[in-house]
């Protein structure tokens, strides 16, 4: 058995829908798969009804933005409840500050004489967690750019004149939200962030696992990663970060994580669940 415990789709930055993704997942003979946008939980029914259908295990997921130190860092939230109340109030306030970000963006192209509407944004966004991807897919839609690199090297990226930063939450507050919801909070791709130091605060903090397989890591990193969690005692996981084709093309298949560490996973996310139903225990 073998999973991909990365993936994200038209709920945040992916172009596929829950069902493409499951299709996608059984055609590559994945037994498992978590689901994992940006800021959100809202795909994780649709896609767990999408693998009951399949015969595919289904992890629920997101990717939460946050930073440490100054760093943006991202933590996976695995196997969390997604009704639990305050994740989903929380969340909805980062999906705010992801809108009103886009409105920020858009008034900046603006002032650019670059003359995108954020409402074609929303539009084609679609989704509550909107971010830079649909900016630039919105000003290729509206020919006001070749290509999504063209949008992001212009105008995107960090320090671009229409980049503007993201209030994130702490990356304390984000495992502690993942944690009460039952979950289990991991951090993603290390090999990207380069901030190696973050690491053994964040473990302090009750982080349970770093993804040492990733697509963007070598075999060299993925090695490293794999010595830095046995020497902070952190579970391991893995997965493509396929964001379908709107990255390019589809890195699904990429990364193949071996079945035992999402039995280890599970079995944290049980003593997790135990302690969020009695947090004085
Ligand atoms: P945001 O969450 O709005 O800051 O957007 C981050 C998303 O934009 C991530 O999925 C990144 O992989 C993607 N991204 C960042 N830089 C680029 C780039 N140069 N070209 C394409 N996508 C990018
Ligand atoms: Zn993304
Ligand atoms: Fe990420
Ligand atoms: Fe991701």
């Amino acid at each position: 058995m073998i999973a991909d415990l990365h993936l994200h789709t038209i709920f945040s930055d992916g172009t596929y829908t829950p069902e493409q993704v499951v299709a996608e997942a059984r055609r590559l003979g994945f037994s498992t798969i978590a689901l994992t946008d940006h800021d959100t939980v809202e795909g994780c029914r649709a896609t767990a009804a999408a693998c009951a259908a399949a015969n595919l295990e289904f992890l629920s997921g997101t990717e939460l933005t946050a930073e440490q130190e100054g760093h943006e860092i991202h933590i996976l939230g695995y196997c969390l409840d997604i009704d639990d109340s305050r994740l989903l109030q929380e969340i909805g306030r980062f999906q705010q500050v992801r809108q009103n970000r886009i409105r920020e963006m858009v008034a900046r192209l603006n002032h650019l004489d670059v003359p995108l509407e954020a409402d074609a944004v929303f539009e084609l966004a679609n989704c509550r967690s909107p971010g830079r991807p649909h900016v630039a897919r919105a000003l290729v839609k509206a020919g006001l750019c070749d290509d999504l690199d063209e949008a992001f090297d212009r105008f995107l990226k960090k320090n671009r004149p229409a980049w503007v930063p993201k209030f994130k939450m702490s990356a304390a507050h984000a495992i502690e939200l993942i944690h009460a919801a039952g979950g289990v909070a991991v951090m993603a791709h290390p090999g990207l962030n380069r901030t190696d130091e973050v690491i053994p605060a964040m473990a302090e903090a009750g982080l349970d696992g770093l993804e040492c397989f990733h697509t963007k890591h070598s075999t060299a990193t993925s090695e490293y990663y794999l010595e830095l969690a046995d020497r902070h005692h952190l579970l391991v996981t893995g997965g493509s970060d396929c964001h379908g084709t709107s990255k390019g093309k589809p890195v699904m298949g990429s990364v193949r994580l071996p079945y035992q560490h999402v039995e280890r996973l599970k079995a944290r996310a049980a003593k997790r669940k135990a302690a969020a139903a009695h947090p004085s225990a």
